[in-house]
Order: C-alpha cells, then sequence, then structure tokens
C-alpha cells in the first residue's frame, strides 16, 4: 500500500530527524565551530565540493540543517537557509537578489527595522525603494518601473492587521519578472503558506512565534533551490549563521507551533469581541471580526487570524499611556510572538521615528494601543486591562 505524504502537522514533529540507532529522540545539538575529515583526500573532495558534507558551521551545521529541512516541508519549500535573526534574513535575501541600480516596491506598513536597513543601508549602494500601500493592489501596479525586481511584503500588517490578496500580489510581480517576498513572520506556515499562494520567497524572524517563548533570536529564508543557493552564498561568506543551540529551540518551537498558534489565536479573537465592547474603545483592528475591512480575504488566504489585536481609545495618547500603565501582568514592550502578552503604544515606540504626517497617513493614531496576545487565560488578560477601560 502507498503512504499519503506525512501531513503538516507530522512534518513539524518530524522533518528533518533521520531514525537511526545514534540519533537521540529528541535532535542532537552539534556546538562545534569546524569539522573534522579522515583523510586529506576527504578534505579536499568536501572543500572542492565533490563530495557533499560539513566543514565549518558558518556554511553548514547538522542541528541548523534539520531545522532547515524541517521549515522548508512546513513553508513546502525547495530549501531553507537559516540565518541569526529575522533581520538576517533579509539582507541576505538583498544581497542574493539585488544589486545597484535596482527597484524595490515595499509595503510602507513593514517593519521599523525593515525600512531603516532598506533606507538608510541599502539605498547607499544604489537601491532605489517605492513605499506603497500594503492593501492597494493598483498603487504596487503603478510603482513598477524598468529595473524592479522585488515586491516586499508582510501580510496582515503591523499594527492594524490590513492584508494584502497575496495570489494577486504574486501575478501583477510575475506579469514583469518581479519577485515576490512575503515576510511570514506575523501567521507563520502554520496560518499561512506564502509560497502556496505564488509568492517566490518567504522569510522568517524565527525570534517570535517559532520560538514562541522568547528566548532566542534567529531568522530563515524559504524559496526555490536555485534562489536559495545565492542566498546561502552570501550567508558563508558574510557570516550571520544560526547558532546550533538556537536551532534546537526552533525545532521544539516547530514541534508545537500549529497548537500554540490555535491558542494564541483563540485568546486573540476572545479579547478583540470583548474590547469591541467597551464603551471608551472607538475601533477595534482584528481581521477576525465580521467589521474588518478584509474580513473574508483573512478568511480565504489564511486559515486563522492571527495573534495582534489592536484599538484605539477615545481620549487619545493620554488615555492609552493609562492604559499601559494600569496594567499589572502584560509585558510593557514591542516584542510579540511570545507566551506572555505585550502590551505596546506604537505611536511612541514602534511607529516613533514617523513624522506626525506619516503615522497618520498610516493610520496610527495617537489613541492606539496594540496587544501581541499570548497564553495566558484571557480572563487574565481582560482582567488586567479593565482598569484603564474604565
Ligand atoms: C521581529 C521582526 C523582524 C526582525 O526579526 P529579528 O529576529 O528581530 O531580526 C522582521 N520582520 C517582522 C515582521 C518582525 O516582527
Amino acid at each position: 500500500m502507498k503512504k499519503n505524504p506525512p501531513s503538516w502537522q507530522t512534518q513539524a514533529i518530524r522533518a528533518g530527524q533521520i531514525r537511526s540507532h545514534e540519533q537521540e529522540n529528541s535532535e542532537a545539538i552539534f556546538p562545534t565551530s569546524s569539522f573534522v575529515f579522515g583523510s586529506a583526500e576527504e578534505a579536499a573532495a568536501k572543500f572542492s565540493g565533490e563530495t557533499a558534507g560539513n566543514i565549518y558551521s558558518r556554511f553548514t551545521n547538522p542541528t541548523v540543517r534539520t531545522f532547515e529541512q524541517r521549515l522548508a516541508a512546513l513553508e513546502n519549500a525547495e530549501r531553507c537557509v537559516a540565518t541569526g535573526s529575522g533581520m538576517a534574513a533579509i539582507l541576505c535575501t538583498c544581497m542574493a537578489l539585488l544589486q545597484s541600480g535596482d527597484h524595490v516596491v515595499c509595503a510602507r506598513e513593514v517593519f521599523g527595522s525593515t525600512v531603516t536597513l532598506f533606507n538608510k543601508y541599502l539605498h547607499k549602494f544604489g537601491i532605489e525603494f517605492t513605499f506603497v500601500k500594503l492593501s492597494d493592489l493598483n498603487s504596487w501596479q503603478q510603482a513598477i518601473q524598468p529595473n524592479t525586481k522585488i515586491f516586499f511584503c508582510e501580510s496582515p500588517s503591523n499594527p492594524l492587521t490590513d492584508l494584502v490578496d497575496i495570489a494577486a500580489l504574486a501575478q501583477i510581480a510575475h506579469q514583469q519578472d518581479i519577485r515576490l517576498v512575503v515576510d511570514n513572520c506575523f501567521c507563520t506556515p502554520a496560518l499561512q503558506q506564502p509560497l502556496n499562494l505564488g509568492a517566490d520567497v518567504v522569510i522568517h524572524s524565527a525570534t517570535k512565534f517559532i520560538d514562541g517563548q522568547g528566548r532566542c533570536l534567529g531568522g530563515a529564508v524559504c524559496g526555490d533551490e536555485q534562489t536559495l543557493e545565492e542566498v546561502f552564498g552570501f550567508l558563508r561568506s558574510a557570516g550571520p549563521a544560526m547558532s546550533p543551540f538556537n536551532a534546537w529551540v526552533f525545532l521544539k518551537g516547530l514541534e508545537t507551533l500549529k497548537v500554540r498558534m490555535q491558542a494564541h489565536c483563540q485568546n486573540a479573537s476572545q479579547l478583540a469581541h470583548w474590547l469591541t465592547q467597551q464603551p471608551k474603545v472607538t475601533r477595534v483592528f482584528y481581521p477576525g471580526l465580521p467589521e474588518h475591512p478584509q474580513h473574508q480575504l483573512a478568511k480565504e488566504q489564511q486559515s486563522d487570524f492571527g495573534a495582534i489585536v489592536s484599538f484605539e481609545l477615545k481620549g487619545g495618547r493620554a488615555d492609552a499611556w493609562a492604559l499601559i500603565n494600569q496594567t499589572e501582568m502584560l509585558s510593557i514592550t514591542a516584542n510579540l510572538g511570545d507566551t506572555k502578552s505585550t502590551i505596546t503604544h506604537p505611536a511612541t515606540t514602534t511607529h516613533g521615528k514617523l513624522s506626525e504626517q506619516q503615522r497618520s497617513e498610516a493610520g496610527i493614531g495617537d489613541g492606539l494601543v496594540r496587544i501581541a496576545v499570548g497564553l495566558e487565560a484571557v480572563e487574565d488578560i481582560q482582567a488586567d486591562l479593565i482598569a484603564g477601560l474604565n
């Protein structure tokens, strides 16, 4: 009898694991910088690439390799390359795909450090960027130039949870030979698989939900073999490699990713609905709410609605800060993807460097509060907010 290919959940537990007598049931950590060879001939063959094998952990490491194989399986990618952080994943991707004179169209709602990397550093090397509204497909189309090489986005956006139709965006990109790069950090492959929707490259900050407990920095790039060979080429020359210990932590994270994401989403959904009933709250941003402008797209594109809930308070910044200061349990930090819920005031933290006009264009008001919903009992999260909401 022919076996079906293993399901996503089984791959999350097993992909990349080799069953042998030497292998522990928990993947081994190889904390070594280099690997030794049995002979001069073997060393020469491995260095020339004639035979495969580990040489040095900046290039490859068995624990990191297992993580790469498992994440590739979950994103349905031919190959994954792990990096030392999410930002390193973005840098390696850009170095592989771009050269001076190229142009990138990027959603203006992307992670702050991504914007800095693009505008301040890559710009120095002659790469040009145009920022457009994530959800507005026309503005992506109109921003295309003859030298455009990449579309870059995150969906849903932070903190307002706007979405873009990834399949439609991929179609626009591919008409002009442009590659669509999606930072899938907010959804993870447990909720959304951009490559299956037509994207060319997926980026991860494993620091967030893949670890899920706020312990380690890491990142990854997933895509086709040829592109990833270029990404790997930059990584091995430049050096932002993932540590074997972090890879081991992320392997443990992947094993529980789906059940954790389900629990995050359930908490977030309950909190979002509850917030809509609070008198001081004027608006709640969560793709799972029927009134969210892209609720239908979220239902089709994602298997659940995510863990980020933002809401606007009547009293502007004074009320937002008062709410944050009256919490006793929630972590006041801009991080996300942790079992511990976090609360932040985007206008004065993550988006504080924007001008007032840029903020207002992006829809980030002074009364906006963002919660990255963790895995505490939702009743306790609500209890922690109630003082500030009254
Ligand atoms: C955190 C984050 C990053 C950067 O990841 P690091 O691991 O902190 O370098 C990139 N994109 C998104 C969407 C993030 O949330």
